[in-house]
């Protein structure tokens, strides 16, 4: 029958009783509250025909009377037309879930109930209302949040579209058959059995649930110690990395060939400070072993763009500037790049800085600059001079000797010269005198 004919036939109707106060009005007696059995209800499945035009809820309420038995009856329904367009069926089934929700929460502040069962046909919605509703979107969210809040000690459950009295009200249905229908009054046969005779759940979860909020994880992986990090003196660091060095090539040779010299040999010092620079270099300076490796040239605006760069001894990445080589005039010189941030360089140049008796910047610039490209070096080296407690106290012996009486020998001038050197102090000076 179309549903058309379903509503021509306004007589059939008329002789239908199932005014509120026919159901409600006895059951609030004070007297039959204590015989309260279940509220049960259920949405309607979308059927094909006539998707997503209406949904409705139906809720049936199961009296346990003193001799065990129990009857159901309708006590309130709800259809609603679906007005919003391009809704999919699993939204739509939530809207009835949500009508049904609302239609419970309503009969449990009239009625004095026991428990509640809730029933839909939607594997789907059943996933959702699981779930947190702040790990779905939005439209699907706010809908649960409010379901689990209106009715949050209901117990929701699958029940088959075949045994669903709400299919009724979204598929439509004659009067004469509304009539006549003892699953729209009466609800499933099942529903007047005890809780534990009811039919189970059987249904399967679907694979992917829709509408749950996509998580990105992501991976940092945490910034490795790195060897210079555990140091703050340049030589401790070579010396003792040498030594470890020298173990483990110990352990992979035999006992006869193993190295037992009680000291580090040069050459010993040199590959370890190879070593170190080469894995300096090739963690701030992938992209250029890349170029060389792809025999391409660096990205504008790298760091060592503007330099021509190749692979030296040991792996060690080199720039060639214009300065002569003094062996092979026809050739510039190659240098080794570092990055000033790096520990490795700022352990480097502090040994510099010491070996070579605290020069002034200019002096250590050139000094470096000898052997290694480092940008921003001018200004670091200006901060290390001013950080070096010899390279002041020798600047504050300079200001006193300027300020105060001239050297009158030329012992004291000597003297003034290898403390501003050595950063020995003028007491030190007077004592020497006096011997
Ligand atoms: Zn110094």
């Amino acid at each position: 029958m179309g549903r058309r004919d379903t509503y021509t036939d306004p007589r059939l109707l008329a002789s239908v009783d199932i005014s509120a106060g026919n159901h409600l009005q006895p059951f609030c007696a004070s007297q039959i509250l204590n015989h309260f059995g279940r509220c049960h209800s259920s949405p309607p499945s979308r059927v094909l025909g006539c998707p997503q035009e209406a949904y409705g809820a139906v809720v049936y309420l199961q009296k346990i009377l003193s001799d065990s038995t129990s009857t159901t009856s309708i006590i309130i329904s709800k259809a609603r037309v679906m007005l919003l367009k391009g809704l999919t069926i699993p939204r739509a089934e939530l809207t009835a879930a949500y009508t049904l929700a609302k239609l419970l929460h309503y009969c449990s502040e009239l009625l004095d109930i026991n428990s509640m069962t809730a029933w839909t046909d939607s594997s789907i919605v059943l996933c959702w209302l699981r779930k947190s509703p702040a790990s779905l979107n939005t439209f699907v969210g706010n809908r649960v949040k409010r379901i689990q809040e209106l009715i949050p000690n209901a117990k929701w459950s699958h029940v088959p579209s075949a045994s669903n009295p709400a299919d009724m009200l979204s598929r439509g249905v004659s009067a004469k058959s509304l009539l006549d229908s003892e699953l729209w009054w009466k609800g499933p046969p099942w529903l007047k059995l005890p809780q534990s005779e009811w039919p189970p759940p059987q249904f399967s979860l679907p694979d992917v649930i829709p509408e749950v909020k996509t998580v990105t994880l992501s991976a940092i992986p945490e910034p490795q110690e790195k060897p210079w990090d555990k140091f703050s003196k340049f030589n401790h660091m070579i010396r003792i990395l040498s030594w470890c060095r020298r173990f483990l090539h110990n352990t992979r040779l035999a006992p006869s060939e193993r190295s037992r010299s009680s000291t580090i040999k040069a050459p010993e010092y040199k590959e370890t400070f190879e070593r170190l620079i080469s894995m300096e270099q090739r963690e701030s300076y992938p992209q250029a072993f890349q170029a060389l490796k792809k025999n391409k040239s660096l990205p504008k605006g790298h760091v060592l763009g503007k330099y021509k760069i190749s692979l030296g001894d040991r792996g060690i990445l080199l720039v060639s500037t214009r300065i002569r080589d003094p062996v092979s005039p026809s050739h510039g010189t190659s240098i080794i790049p570092l990055p000033i941030q790096s520990g490795l360089t700022r352990l480097l140049l502090s040994s510099l800085h010491e070996r070579h008796l605290h020069p002034g910047t200019n002096t250590l610039l050139a000094i470096v600059k000898d052997k290694y490209h480092i940008p921003g070096l001018r200004n670091y080296l200006k901060g290390l001079s001013r950080r070096c407690i010899k390279c002041q106290r020798a600047y504050q012996t300079r200001n006193d000797s300027a300020h105060g009486s001239s050297p009158s020998s030329p012992d004291h001038a000597i003297s003034s010269i290898l403390a501003h050197r050595s950063g020995l102090r003028w007491p030190l000076h007077h004592q020497t005198r006096v011997h």
